[in-house]
């Protein structure tokens, strides 16, 4: 199929309707059938769970042309999955790993034309969501739901190459109060617009959130986890905690650094005043995959990340190769995966 005439090297990071979207309702407790619909409209209660009461949770993915012309997803398993355990925590109904994998492929087949071209440096992002649409006034769970997944082509994360951003230590906490930390639903990112744009005011990117009980470890930023690398090279070390959403790319590239480049992994609570003693400091997620921080601002002045506002440290780029690598199909990636649609 001919690709859309879509100057896709110089397309940024924002929504652009696609020719289909899949959607399948829940009522009556159970799903119905699943379809491809135009529509990129939705029509729902004024009285819906999702306006009220906030009941909804998404996923994020890619889709790539890999350069022998497959069109793959990169681990979409692990996005079923994690949607299935944000769907458990906002009491709404579960679609299976395998009916969310059909319905990846399904949407991606329909809009083929839109997938980006190898090279081109731009994919294919997946948004798949479940939101409560039934009505509900007195607080519970809404009566009925929608699961749908569109997608839109994005541009590379970072034009021109990848430059390293300036954060700042929030006051504020990352996520919703009542421990929904560790699942990806929009009240937790509705939660940090505020430390969002309070941050960009003063001139940084992200926020770094701690741990809400003790303010002593690190969390996460608003959308993305954080890694680290020792100063001697050979360790690379990511917070454990039961309120940072675990994402696939960190504990993809936990696999990758101890794998593919012998590194050693740590997986452990990452106090804060430890941060100034790492060579390299990482943000991941499937948006930018390794966005290098180079300076973190707090309060008790600046902590210069030793490997410098100029370039990504020697470490990540290594990891971010290999990974991208992985993805695009240039290197063998580990049994399952890359999903391959077509
Ligand atoms: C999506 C997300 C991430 C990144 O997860 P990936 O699976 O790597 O994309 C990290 N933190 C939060 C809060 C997120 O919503």
């Amino acid at each position: 199929m001919p690709k859309k005439a879509i100057e896709w090297s110089k397309i940024g990071f924002g929504y652009m309707p696609t020719d289909y979207r899949y959607t399948r309702i829940w009522k009556d407790g159970k799903w119905g059938e699943g379809s491809l619909t135009d529509k990129a409209e939705v029509t729902i209660s004024e009285c819906a769970g999702v306006l009220q009461y906030a009941q909804t949770g998404f996923e994020g993915l890619k889709v790539y042309e890999t350069k022998n012309g497959d069109i793959v997803a990169f681990r979409p398993d692990l996005n079923a999955e994690r949607l299935q355990s944000t769907c458990r925590r906002l009491i709404m109904p579960e679609i299976s790993t395998e009916d969310f994998l059909s319905a990846l492929d399904e949407l991606v087949k329909a809009n083929l034309d839109w997938v980006p071209p190898f090279g081109s440096g731009a994919t294919l992002y997946i948004r798949p969501f479940i939101y409560g649409c039934g009505p509900v006034i007195g607080v519970a769970p809404s009566p009925s739901y929608e699961f749908r997944m569109f997608c839109t082509p994005v541009g590379p994360y970072f034009k021109g190459g990848v430059r390293p951003i300036k954060i700042m230590l929030s006051d504020y906490d990352r996520a919703a109060p009542h421990g929904t930390g560790n699942i990806k639903a929009g009240l937790n990112y509705a939660m940090s617009l505020y430390p969002g744009e309070y941050a960009h005011k003063l001139g940084y990117s992200e926020n770094m959130y701690l741990d809400a009980a003790t303010r002593t470890y690190v969390e996460e930023t608003g959308g993305a986890n954080f890694i680290f690398v020792t100063k001697d090279g050979k360790r690379v070390v990511t917070p454990k905690s039961d309120s940072i959403l675990p994402s696939i790319t960190r504990r993809s590239l936990m696999v990758v650094a101890k794998d593919y480049l012998g590194l050693e992994v740590e997986e452990r609570p990452v106090r804060f005043d430890e941060v100034s003693s790492f060579a390299e400091v990482g943000l991941c997620g499937t948006a930018a995959v390794i966005s290098p921080v180079g300076l973190i601002h707090t309060p008790d002045g600046d902590i210069s990340v030793p490997s410098g506002m100029d370039e990504m440290g020697p470490v990540l780029t290594k990891l971010r190769e290999t990974i991208t690598g992985i993805q695009m199909g240039q290197i063998e990636g580990p049994e399952g995966w890359v999903h391959k649609i077509c």
